[in-house]
């Protein structure tokens, strides 16, 4: 039997499982297009639902994959894209998600997020998020790669409306938001989507990883990925373009890190002592 996915409530109060898939190179030729939306389908078929993409992955490539993947079963899906900061005027914002939708091969996408912060004044971005969500084109908006401090603004300039969502960098190996941007979104109800939780791969072999997930009978990506469902509010969205390695990326969700593992984990990977700006890659 399959294990349960530990779920994250989004403000409005849907509910998503806190393990989904990324989708970052996809598109690029790294795997076939075929391997690649095969491999969605197998995190689908284990309730990975959450898919991550963005316009500007493979150049609307990766949005053609996913669009390929979810074909024949669109409702099981959560799927989350963003548009480009050069992009998110009022008038830009809308002919972006017009376009990803094409790509993607449906009529709505679940959240749509800013990438990063450019130049567009947040309240224009803001105003084409809710002309959107109003023709049921998206069902919700948020952020991506916003410290605390862009988040008050952010929150400051769309009152009494707020993001759904932040996708920020977090990993073992990059804990700065731990300091202060993962405490402030959970007291403000905004989930967290990690980004890179394997560090790109970096973190694959690590020898601290690798002892502890000899205990648990897994391998160091399912530890890495382990740590992060710990953390309330907080989904995290591993890539692969292999159909055995998301399924391995599951089983993740099927241990439980002990005490003693997370101290062997803060030995290694020590938590922030002071503010940094959040990273982004
Ligand atoms: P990641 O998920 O940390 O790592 C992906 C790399 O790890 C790939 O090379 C993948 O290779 C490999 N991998 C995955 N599972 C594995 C396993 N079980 N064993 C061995 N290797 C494994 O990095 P990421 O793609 O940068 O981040 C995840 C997603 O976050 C992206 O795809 C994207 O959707 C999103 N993202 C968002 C932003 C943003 O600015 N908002 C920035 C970066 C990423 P294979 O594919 O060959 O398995």
């Amino acid at each position: 039997m399959k294990a349960e996915l530990p779920a994250v409530t989004l403000p409005g109060g849907r509910q998503v499982p806190a393990l989904g898939l990324g989708t970052w190179h996809m598109g690029e030729g790294e795997a076939s297009p075929e391997e690649e939306a095969a491999s969605l389908r197998a995190g689908l078929d284990l309730g990975m639902t959450v898919i991550d993409t963005a316009e500007m992955y493979a150049d609307g490539g990766a949005e053609e994959v996913v669009g390929e993947a979810i074909k024949a079963r669109r409702d099981e899906v959560f799927l989350v894209s963003k548009v480009l900061p050069y992009n998110a005027s009022r008038a830009g914002t809308i002919a972006a998600c017009e376009a990803s939708l094409k790509r993607l091969g449906t009529d709505h996408i679940e959240l749509y997020l800013l990438h990063w912060r450019g130049r567009h004044p947040f309240s224009e971005t803001v105003e084409a998020f809710e002309t959107l969500k109003a023709q049921g084109k998206i069902g919700a908006w948020g952020v991506s790669n916003f410290d605390v401090s862009d988040m008050k603004e952010l929150l400051e300039d769309a009152e009494p409306l707020r993001p759904s969502a932040n996708q920020i960098l977090y990993n073992l190996a990059r804990r700065g938001i731990e300091f202060d941007l993962l405490r402030w979104s959970q007291v403000q109800g905004i989930p967290l989507m990690a980004y890179s939780p394997l560090d790109e791969g970096r973190l694959l072999g690590h020898p601290v990883l690798e002892e502890i997930g000899r205990i648990h009978n897994v391998g160091s990506a399912q530890v890495a990925l382990a740590f992060l469902l710990t953390k309330a509010g907080v989904i995290a969205i591993p890539k692969s373009g292999s159909p055995e390695r998301v399924r391995d990326n599951f089983r993740a969700s099927e241990i439980r890190l002990t005490s003693e593992d997370l101290r062997l984990l803060d030995e290694a990977f020590p938590p922030p002592t002071r503010k940094r700006p959040l990273e982004m890659i």
